[in-house]
């Protein structure tokens, strides 16, 4: 399956915003924006006032790296989203949200999106009693998530649940970590997603 190969830290300075997209790493000060908050490459201190199709462009980038999505894979979720009912950004994010890698990640199996993906493709994780190794497998309400009896031994889940214990979990999702199962109670509402993104730039970007 095809997957971002940039360094993942190039693309939050390209983005001048932190992406967390390392786990750990990022909230410790060997964040590489902490440390060179600029742009990468030889230009990357110049930083260019954006017109109006580059901020729409660079929301949907930072989206797209945000859930480590290529861009045929994106499209299809934007045009998912315009035949829902209701707000197609909002729309777009509440998929984005459903995505089992993110779910995995936001019940605190995983320290990051990458590591959830990597995870999941491994197939450590079972969806109401049947294995599933898809990260962008969607999840629907009322689905209970477990972690493989084999995998419960796992030193990196044992790691992780002891790290993420204490992380806030989105109302939509409700974790039982000490029995390492969680359940998919709703779907995810605009302001449950912490992502600092301006949607309808997305929506305006594909509707030109
Ligand atoms: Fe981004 Fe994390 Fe790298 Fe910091 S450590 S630049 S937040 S990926």
């Amino acid at each position: 399956m095809a997957r971002y190969t940039d360094n993942s830290c190039r693309i939050c300075r390209r983005e001048n915003q932190k992406l967390f997209l390392k786990g750990a790493r990022c909230y410790s000060d060997k964040c590489a924006l902490s440390r060179r908050a600029f742009g990468p490459g030889q230009h990357g201190q110049k930083r260019k006032k954006l017109s109006e199709y580059g901020m729409q462009l660079r929301e949907k980038q930072k989206t797209k790296s945000f859930y480590g999505i290529l861009e045929s894979q994106f499209k299809k979720y934007f045009l998912m989203a315009t035949k829902r009912k209701g707000v197609s950004g909002e729309n777009l994010l509440q998929i984005l949200e459903s995505r089992f890698d993110n779910v995995i990640y936001r019940l605190g199996f995983a320290n990051s999106r990458y590591q959830a993906r990597m995870l999941v493709r491994h197939g450590h994780f079972e969806v109401n009693g049947q294995k599933v190794n898809i990260p962008s497998y969607l999840v629907k309400v009322g689905d209970i998530i477990t972690l493989k009896e084999s995998s419960k031994q796992s030193q990196i889940f044992k790691e992780n649940i002891a790290i993420n214990a204490k992380k806030a979990m989105p109302s939509w999702l409700e974790a039982d970590i000490e029995n390492y199962t969680g359940k998919v109670v709703s779907l995810s509402s605009r302001d449950e997603v912490d992502l600092p993104v301006e949607e309808h730039l997305i929506v305006e970007l594909y509707s030109k």
